[in-house]
């Protein structure tokens, strides 16, 4: 018999983004007519920029050549990208990382679901609340966590309020906790973390022996210059700190999938008798065992990222969904909607007005503006309250709800 993991069963059901399309699709059934808007998930929409397809193109046809052709690829990345990612993502901010630090990966989506691996089952799980829910749903399948309750909220995790009053961006717990899920810029409410507030989240690890997972998926989207892009940016991180990285926001790679994840050699782990162990070796070996690399076009062109015209092209393209962010902020915020995010990342929070609840401004948005959001409660009880609107759209659409987002609250 095949006893299943009956941990999966805590889960709630994959509730947020089936239970949108399931609302939107009865809407669009009634309304066949009306053009509805969507800003609702996390996806780019852009094309891929030019000296990426090209190297891609350049890639796909040396394969078909016997000097280019390759087989596995090494598992933890190939020079050509990992170097640049050494000098551009980390070298010009100052901080020196060893290729042997990087490990590129299909994702941040799977490796930040796939990090909790290394720890024991008993170790204490902290998160911000609302959250990205790769990192409680992976904690709660490999057996962290008790029920849920009726909010939503496991038993056994630290929730954090990401609240209007702490700028939505919590301090660290003050109760226990072995590892700490840190997002900035954040999906969903767009926040971003200050040096101060990093600095203070590297003492505290430092402090009580924990581990920070800091998730930079939206970096690029930072707009101030003295604003971290990476936790190794905070003195003590590397003995204290996992980052991860993605092509997907930074250079629509969701579907074309390459991402990376640091373990500084300095990061250790202790067993139940007290002994300290690498993390960087322990996630080796576990990325060699599981996992057999990317595809050389891809990492091709994750690279072609690096390039002079692949620098300039995706910082357009990154432009472009900033200056939609904008002016989501710019023509709500002139008609009085309470916005928060959209500075230095693609997400708009937005308060739900008339004290609505998440759920009912998602349908007043959709029945009555024809716009999808997010509700902000389907990232966990704190969200109550708030919808997430994307920037990652065309302008003309972006306008166009903008006007019809005013026009459904007007009076
Ligand atoms: C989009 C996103 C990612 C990126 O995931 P990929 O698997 O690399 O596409 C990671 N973290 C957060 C919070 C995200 O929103």
């Amino acid at each position: 018999m095949a006893r299943i993991n009956e941990h999966y069963l805590k889960l709630q059901a994959g509730y947020l983004f089936p239970e949108i399309g399931r609302r939107v699709s009865t809407f669009t059934d009634a309304n066949p007519d009306a053009d509805v808007i969507r800003l609702g998930i996390g996806d780019v929409t852009l094309p891929l920029a030019p000296a990426i397809v090209e190297a891609m193109r350049e890639a796909a046809f040396a394969f078909g050549t016997p000097q280019g052709f390759r087989g596995y690829g090494p598992e933890n990345g190939y020079d050509f990208l990992v170097k640049p990612i050494l000098e551009h993502d980390f070298a010009a901010r100052g901080v020196s990382l060893a290729s042997d630090e990087i490990f590129v990966s299909d994702g941040s989506k799977q490796d930040s679901g796939n990090i909790q691996e290394l720890f024991g089952v008993d170790c204490r799980i902290a998160v911000t609340d609302p959250v990205y829910p790769v990192y409680v749903d992976t904690n709660v399948m490999a057996g962290r966590t008790g029920p849920a309750d009726d909010d939503g909220r496991y038993e056994g995790i630290t929730y954090l309020p990401a609240t209007a009053e702490n700028g939505f961006m919590p301090d660290p717990p003050s109760s226990p906790v072995d590892v700490a899920y840190l997002c900035s810029p954040n999906n969903p409410t767009g926040a971003v973390a200050s040096r101060e507030n990093l600095e203070s989240w590297v003492a505290w690890a430092r402090k009580t022996d924990a581990l920070l997972i800091f998730d930079a998926a939206y970096d690029a989207f930072i707009q101030d210059p003295a604003l971290p892009h990476s936790i190794y940016e905070i003195d003590g991180a590397k003995e204290v700190a996992i980052e991860m990285r993605s092509f997907s926001k930074r250079a629509g790679f969701t579907g074309v999938r390459c991402a990376y994840t640091v373990v500084p050699k300095a990061l250790t782990g202790a067993t139940a008798g007290g002994e300290r162990v690498s993390l960087n070796g322990l996630w080796s070996r576990r990325h060699a065992t599981k996992f057999n690399s990317v595809p050389y076009v891809i990492q091709k062109a994750a690279a072609a990222v690096f390039s002079p015209e692949g620098t300039k092209q995706t910082r357009e393209q990154v432009a472009y969904y900033m200056a939609n962010a904008h002016a989501l902020r710019d023509g709500l915020g002139a008609a009085g909607f309470t916005l928060y995010g959209g500075e230095h990342a693609p997400y708009i929070w937005m308060e739900a007005p008339d004290g609505l609840s998440s759920w009912d401004c998602f349908d007043k948005l959709l029945r009555e503006a024809h716009v999808v959001c997010t509700p902000g409660s389907g990232f966990g009880a704190a969200g109550e309250g708030y919808v997430r609107i994307s920037a990652f759209n065309d302008r003309a659409n972006v306008d166009e709800a903008i006007a019809r987002i005013r026009k459904a609250f007007a009076s």
